[in-house]
């Protein structure tokens, strides 16, 4: 694979020449959003400038344009995960709605008490605290596949779990906070062999490496645009046809339906079934140039590039003594981000000082709670790697620890 021309890349993010206090912005929190080519801006701006109207097939030109665009952005994406059409493509505000449209109109009404919905101790609060409230109002049971001290799923826990009383299993593709990539093939594999829905939580998968939903066979599959050099405000729900054709609508309002009388209403055609009101157009439009755009460098290079930087910054990590580090060694099963902790010095405090230095990382539990639990501590230091970043970058990290440590020490 031929390496990224980083400094080439850069110059197409204005926000990463910033400056503050005359240091230069040093960005290393992809994990919680990405930040935005020019190519993504423009083509948002150009919409709004030139095309921007409501969609749903207006009579008038904008109104056509806009729809086309709306509609091709789903056809865009469809095709960067191997999903079969646009139909099976939904466009939602993010991840966590994506969660949740399954999470209301497939487990509310499906469930049933004494069924169990199988999830990882590893789960994001989008997935983790959405289907414990659908535990609680189905009396379906939740249970956790364990991560053990390595940071990866226990496979045998995972078989035991998932039998006949499962009737979904949940699982993220990539940990936010360990890094960890789950072998999510095998856990859809295990879920269809006992009649349960396997839905993946893509949102830290799809922006960093190339992904097949067909090869992976999740019944459904989410993510979000801002995290893949997208916009905000716009998600995707990927669900196999035949389950999305079968499932009620989540929301309910104009541009959904068939046929309105005032006793009852019947649904529309995917995906727009699942896409009432006034949609994420712009979003989209800006969605489908990200898509463009990651493509063109290709996710192969951005993966090899972030995992080089993700495995030089864990190695300078672990050479620190009094760092240590969550998740599993670099390697196939680790993707590019690192959380850590420095030995007497709290997550928050360290963060605060790398911002000293113009540096963005973040701390906190990364909306995972019950895994810091696990874990055995309060809050984590993480650092996530991009298209962008570069060794120099990840040196000036390293290198910041000391002043926590005199600090703090
Ligand atoms: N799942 C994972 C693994 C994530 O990393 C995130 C974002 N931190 C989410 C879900 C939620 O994404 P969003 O905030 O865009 O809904």
């Amino acid at each position: 694979l031929e390496p990224l021309d980083v400094g080439a890349i850069r110059e197409e993010f204005p926000v990463l020449q910033r400056e503050f206090d005359g240091q230069q912005v040093v960005y290393l929190d992809n994990a919680a959003t990405t930040q935005t080519p020019d190519a993504v801006v423009d083509a948002m701006s150009d919409y709004y400038r030139e095309s921007n109207a409501n969609i749903h097939r207006g009579i008038h030109h904008l109104s056509q344009e806009a729809s086309i665009a709306y509609e091709e952005a789903h056809d865009r994406v469809a095709e960067f995960i191997g999903a079969d059409g646009r139909e099976e493509i939904v466009f939602t505000k993010n991840t966590t709605e994506s969660e949740n449209l399954v999470a209301y109109a497939w487990g509310l009404n499906e469930l049933d008490p004494g069924e169990k919905i199988v999830l990882t101790e590893m789960e994001h609060h989008a997935s983790l605290v959405t289907w414990q409230q659908i535990g609680e109002r189905t009396g379906a049971d939740v249970e956790y596949v364990r991560v053990d001290d390595d940071g990866r799923l226990d496979l045998d826990h995972a078989r035991e779990l998932i039998d006949d009383d499962a009737a979904i299993v949940s699982a993220v593709h990539v940990s936010n906070t360990l890094g960890t990539v789950n072998p999510v093939a095998e856990l859809a594999e295990l879920a269809h062999e006992h009649d349960a829905l396997a839905f993946v939580d893509g949102a830290q998968a799809v922006p960093n490496r190339p992904v097949d939903v067909a090869e992976i066979d999740a019944d459904f599959y989410a993510f979000s645009g801002h995290k893949m050099a997208g916009p905000t405000g716009i998600g995707v729900l990927y669900g196999k046809r035949e389950l999305l054709e079968e499932m009620e609508p989540f929301l309910y309002g104009g541009g959904m339906i068939r046929k309105v009388t005032f006793e009852e209403s019947t649904w529309g055609d995917l995906p727009w079934k699942f896409e009432p009101g006034t949609p994420p157009i712009a979003e989209a439009v800006g969605l489908h140039a990200a898509v463009d755009w990651l493509e063109e460098i290709g996710m192969e290079r951005i993966q090899a590039h972030e995992e080089e930087i993700a495995r030089y910054a864990y190695e300078r990590l672990e050479a620190e003594e009094d760092v240590e580090i969550y998740g599993p060694e670099p390697g196939p099963d680790r993707g590019g981000l690192v959380s850590f902790n420095l030995e007497g010095v709290h997550a928050h405090d360290l963060t605060s000082i790398m911002n000293d230095h113009t540096i963005a990382v973040r701390a906190g539990d990364h909306c995972t709670q019950p895994l810091h639990d696990r874990l055995g501590v309060p809050a984590s230091t993480r650092a996530s790697f991009y298209v962008y970043n570069t060794r120099e970058e990840v040196d000036k990290l390293v290198d910041a620890l000391e002043d926590a440590r005199q600090l703090f020490a």
